[in-house]
């Protein structure tokens, strides 16, 4: 509960957000079309996802910019539970690491082994291979530049690190917690503070010393940031550390019209997937069609609710003029979506077909460069 008005993220759960403007409301995240027009002070071109309004909020993101603009140092963190296989959920966030590294951001990726171990009980050595061989190796086919690029296990970090998982915990009580995420168990507790400790220590010394660090998140991760905000506040005068930024994407709806989850293979495409399960996938996604193909030509479609729109809008077809072209016959019932279907299909086979030829080399490369724990 914040602000009055009865909404909790639970950044391990399951819930769809369907009204984003609450989050405006409820925990003053910021419309991302206010800083927008300070990316080209700071000699970036809006992303695909920032033109789309995918990216729809920040909070200090225009502070990450302007400080870009003045020439100081920037970063990017974020980090993946390496509990499940990759999907085009993942990539979303994949995407705008690749943009922010393009445009001259420090990129540091944690891969929360100790969070899978202790909320989804992952045996230990199943998530180191899911790690570097599903997350790692299709960020680097994707196009991320591993030398540009800080890849770490949580139980990898050293003292630094660790020393301020503790540090927190003495700053933060049971209440404040729950009031954030609500009923939490240790796990959840000791996962949380090693989550602020992942945001925040790349602004220590040993680590860069980044001052300025924006997390790209989608919105039902948003605990994470208000508790590392607060957190950084509570250590003035023990340790010098700065609010992170952070901006918030809209989650791709799954292709079953709910959340889209590893657990659920339907819900999603794997970027590992073969061609033909990927293709039975999208054939049988949820749309936004009409009953009839007589009730479609005569009342249009629509592209909002259809899970197929929503593969090409945040990643199939990056010419917007293009994807406005389905819009608009989706609407006007001049598209059916057997026709709009193998559109989408022809672009995700050539994409899938590209990528997946990318992805064994880039697996030799993410065994290479990563140090996998060390118990
Ligand atoms: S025509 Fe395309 S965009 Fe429209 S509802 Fe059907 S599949 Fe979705």
């Amino acid at each position: 509960m914040a602000g009055g008005e009865d909404i909790r993220l639970d950044p391990w759960g399951a819930i769809e957000i369907k009204d984003y403007n609450r989050l405006f409301r409820v925990f003053g995240i910021r419309p991302f079309i206010e800083v927008a027009r300070l990316l080209r002070h700071a000699g970036m071109e809006p992303s695909l996802h920032m033109r789309r309004g995918i990216i729809f909020g920040h909070r200090d993101f225009d502070k990450v910019l302007l400080a870009k603009a003045r020439g100081e140092p920037v970063a990017v963190l974020t980090g993946f539970m390496p509990s499940g296989r990759f999907h085009f959920g993942h990539k979303l966030t994949v995407d705008q690491l690749i943009y922010y590294q393009r445009n001259g951001f420090k990129i540091f990726v944690a891969l929360a082994d100790a969070e899978a171990h202790i909320v989804r009980r992952m045996p230990r050595e199943e998530s180191f291979r899911i790690a570097v061989e599903e997350y790692v190796a299709n960020m680097i086919a994707l196009g991320l530049d591993p030398k540009k690029t800080e890849f770490y296990f949580q139980t990898n970090r050293d003292t630094p690190y660790y020393r301020l998982v503790q540090l927190f915990a003495g700053k933060v009580t049971a209440a404040e917690m729950e009031a954030i995420y609500g009923d939490l168990s240790p796990a959840k507790a000791m996962a949380a503070l090693t989550q602020a400790a992942d945001i925040l220590h790349v602004q220590l010394e040993e680590y860069g010393g980044y001052k300025h660090v924006v997390v790209p998140v989608g919105a039902d991760q948003d605990p994470h940031l208000r508790l590392a905000r607060d957190l950084a506040d509570r250590m003035h005068g023990i340790i010098k550390l700065e609010r992170p930024a952070s901006t918030y994407h809209k989650l791709q709806p799954g292709l079953d019209g709910k959340k889209m989850s590893s657990s659920r293979p339907d819900s999603t495409i794997f970027l590992t997937d073969p061609p033909e399960t990927a293709k039975k996938k999208l054939f049988k996604a949820l749309t936004g069609g009409r009953a009839t193909a007589e009730e479609q030509k005569r009342l249009g479609g629509i592209p909002e609710t259809c899970s197929v729109y929503h593969m090409d809008l945040y990643h199939l077809i990056p010419d917007d003029k293009e994807l406005d072209k389905i819009y608009t016959a989706c609407r006007t019932g001049e598209l059916l979506c057997g026709q709009c279907k193998a559109i989408a299909w022809e672009k995700l086979e050539k994409f899938l077909e590209e990528h997946q030829r990318k992805l064994e080399k880039a697996k030799n490369i993410a065994w290479s460069i990563i140090e996998t724990p060390r118990f």
